[in-house]
Formats: structure tokens, C-alpha cells, sequence
């Protein structure tokens, strides 16, 4: 497949650039301010529309969108133990598939392209419903041996995550997950650990989201969260560690020198109220790789990562007292090129030429006028409602703002179906 986009905004890693680019295959493989004379099988006329590349959400639960709106306002622990989990364990394969398709429906209109997802129970729907709406991402099967998931055998754990992790496919890759130090074993931890490593896969886990877990690990271990699960191998340039709230300046520091991704995931942590506020501008300052996420829709309460972007420099902002703390451009980084360095893609992430063609093309609505910085508007003032064409891997996803791959209509009927029954 090939695609023109002419005379449009295209937001390149130097800046905004008005001209055209041409992506032929899964890669962009022309840009130019001169007309590019070759011909296409897709031409798209980019006039007052802006090509910026596809954001990256580093931390969901696309099974739990069905959950959307059901147990709120409680605190984690409680929101965790006596909503979520029950539900989750009520869910059917096909309730999985229904809300799964229903999260790529909304990434897709909110201009997602790239997720990385964790699942407490069989990746298979996920891996599924990704492929089939054209996702790319990884997803992973979460190890926890805590509470009621307590009676499950270490070797029946890790076999079963084992199989989760032989789905794959060119966009849809397999990763590794431990729920969260205070729900999992240490042996547990480390055999997942062991299992990413051994099968070169990404590894996800929970980390620092509330104070309380903190102490918790404090009193168990005598180390900090971060400071323990590096002791026990946990913390390379492979893993990724979502929430990190609750932060010493000495974890900071580790971080950065272990090179770890951060799945910082600002509107979940407000609205479950964690109190904590990671601290973005230290973790990059120090050289760990900051990325963004939403997590559920349940917790959420959306997948919009214009949203997230805007709410996570805001909070920096308010946090350190500093109007000029992080800008916009690097808060869009976060969102874009650290994301998908988090999930393992090298040449992805941004505008250029031989990179994978991953990107959206924003109608400029009149929340996008005036243009005195694109990436201030793109991070304060953008939306779904901005989002026209969404390509993924050289690939039209959504056009003209019709989803091309799946039914949409019949999905949320389906989603609408399995909630019901679910919570009934
Ligand atoms: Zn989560």
C-alpha cells in the first residue's frame, strides 16, 4: 500500500515542516516541502490538517473498559478487592474480546496507535481484538500468587504466563507481567523476571502506586520498592515500571542508572486518589525513560492520552511550584518517542524518513487556532475530536473518522452486553 499526504503540517522531530510525505509499505519513505510526484494508491489532501505521530499509551488493562464507571469512588486497595478483581474473575473469554475491542475502538479515535497491556488472566482475546483492529503493542499475562489467586502453584503460574507469551505476530508481540511487588512472591518475581529475560521479551509490573505499599515493602523487605526490586534483578532497560508515585530521591537515582521505563499514569493516580505525584522531571533528568500510560478505563476513566499529556505537565507544573518545569515538547516525547522506546521500537515514534508509518493526521479544529506553538497545542488544547486518519504500519486504521477494520457499532453493542451481564 501507498499513501500521499500533500500539503499538510508535519510535525518532524525539528519542528513543524509544511509539505508532503509519502509512506510506501509499513515505512515513511518521502518527506518533502516539494511535491512528491509519485504516484499512490491512497492520496490524502493534508490543507489546514496536521500529521503528527501516533501517541503511545505504556500502561493499560483493555479488558477492564467494560468496567468503565462501575465501583467509584473507592481507594485502590478496596476498588481492587472488592470490585475489580471479583469482575475480573467473572469475565468470560468473550467478555474479554468484548471489552478489549471496545479499548481499540477508543485508543484508535483518540489517536492511539501504540499500548502496551496487562492482563491477569489469558492474553489470547487481547492478542486477538489488537490484531484484528490493527493495533500494534505488547501485551502480557500478570504472575500474582496473592489473596485469593494465593492457592495457585508457583510452577502452574510462570507455565501459564509461559503460554501467554507465545502471542505474536508483526504488530502484536508478547511481553512478560508481575502484577505488583505487594500482590506476588519474591520467587515469584523473580522467575517472571527470569522468563522475560530468557524469552527477550519486556517486562511490566506495578510499582509505587500508593504510600501504603511503600511501607508495606519498607516493613518486608527493608528496602525502598524501587531499591528491592532492583536487589532481586528487577530493574533494567527492559522493564517497565508503571505508577511510581511514591519516590525517594535515591530510588530516582537508580532508576535513571538502570535505564528503567516509567509508565507514569497521572488521571488513574488522581482519581484513585494515591496521593502520590511521580516525579517526571527528576526521572528524566536522571535518564530513566519517562513514558506515559492511562491505565484502565475503570480506573480512568477513558484511554485518551491527549488528556493524559495535558493532566501529567500540569501536575509537574503544580508540583514543583515551576510554570517552566518540563515543556510541551518533551511532555509529547514522553507520549511518542519514549513510549515506544519503552515497548521496544527503535524506529518508531516520530516523523522520519525509513521510520515505521505509525501516525495521525488532526484536523485543525477551533481549539487549534491559533498557532503560536504546535506542540502547546497539541499537548493543552488537542482531543479525539481532532483526530481524522489514524495509519498504523503503513496501514489506514481509521479514515475520514470511520474505523476501517472492525464493526465499531457492533462492538459497543457487544461491550454494552457483557457489562451488563457482568455486573448483574
Ligand atoms: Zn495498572
Amino acid at each position: 500500500m501507498s499513501i500521499l499526504i500533500k500539503d499538510a503540517t508535519i510535525l518532524t522531530p525539528s519542528g513543524p515542516l509544511q509539505g508532503n510525505l509519502f509512506i510506501e509499505e509499513n515505512l515513511i519513505s518521502q518527506i518533502s516541502k516539494s511535491p512528491i510526484t509519485e504516484k499512490a494508491e491512497f492520496v490524502v489532501d493534508g490543507r489546514k490538517r496536521i500529521v503528527i505521530p501516533g501517541l503511545v499509551n505504556t500502561h493499560t488493562h483493555v479488558s477492564l473498559s467494560i468496567l468503565r464507571g462501575y465501583g467509584e469512588n473507592l481507594p485502590l486497595q478496596q476498588w481492587l478487592s472488592e470490585k475489580i478483581w471479583p469482575a475480573e474473575a467473572k469475565q468470560s473469554p468473550k467478555d474479554i474480546e468484548a471489552s478489549a475491542l471496545l479499548s481499540f475502538c477508543e485508543m484508535v479515535r483518540s489517536g492511539t496507535t501504540t499500548f502496551a497491556d496487562m492482563c491477569i488472566f489469558d492474553s489470547k482475546e487481547v492478542f486477538d481484538a489488537a490484531t484484528k483492529v490493527g493495533m500494534r503493542g505488547i501485551i502480557s499475562r500478570a504472575g500474582i500468587d496473592f489473596g485469593t489467586f494465593s492457592k495457585n502453584k508457583l510452577t502452574e503460574i510462570t507455565s501459564s504466563l509461559n503460554s501467554s507469551s507465545e502471542y505474536s505476530n508483526e504488530l502484536v508481540k508478547p511481553s512478560v507481567a508481575a502484577h505488583a511487588a505487594y500482590t506476588c512472591s519474591e520467587e515469584l518475581l523473580i522467575k517472571t523476571k527470569e522468563l522475560a529475560t530468557k524469552k527477550k521479551l519486556k517486562y511490566q509490573i506495578h510499582v509505587s502506586e500508593t504510600r501504603k505499599e511503600v511501607f508495606d515493602i519498607l516493613k518486608r523487605t527493608k528496602k525502598y520498592p524501587f531499591e528491592y526490586l532492583d536487589s532481586i534483578g528487577l530493574m533494567d532497560q527492559d522493564s517497565i515500571f508503571s505508577h511510581a508515585g511514591w519516590l525517594t530521591k535515591k530510588e530516582i537515582g537508580l532508576a535513571g542508572k538502570q535505564g528503567v521505563s516509567i509508565a507514569s499514569c497521572p488521571i488513574s493516580n488522581l482519581k484513585l486518589a494515591t496521593g502520590g505525584i511521580a516525579q517526571l522531571y527528576e526521572l528524566d533528568q536522571a535518564g530513566a525513560n519517562v513514558s506515559l500510560g492511562t491505565d484502565s478505563a475503570a480506573s480512568n476513566n477513558s484511554l485518551n492520552m491527549f488528556e493524559t499529556m495535558k493532566m501529567a505537565s500540569l501536575l509537574q507544573k503544580h508540583h514543583y511550584w515551576k510554570a517552566d518545569i518540563i515543556g510541551p515538547k518533551k511532555i509529547f516525547e514522553f507520549a511518542t518517542i519514549n513510549g515506544a522506546k519503552a515497548i521496544g521500537l527503535k524506529d518508531a515514534g516520530t516523523i522520519e524518513v525509513g521510520n515505521l508509518a505509525d501516525l495521525l493526521i488532526l484536523d485543525r479544529g477551533p481549539n487549534l487556532y491559533p498557532e503560536h506553538d504546535l506542540y502547546c497545542n497539541l499537548v493543552y488544547s488537542a482531543g479525539p475530536q481532532n483526530v481524522r486518519d489514524v495509519i498504523v504500519n503503513g496501514k489506514f486504521v481509521m479514515r475520514d473518522r470511520v474505523i476501517t477494520t472492525i464493526a465499531e457499532e457492533q462492538i459497543l453493542e457487544n461491550a454494552n452486553k457483557s457489562a451488563t451481564n457482568l455486573v448483574k
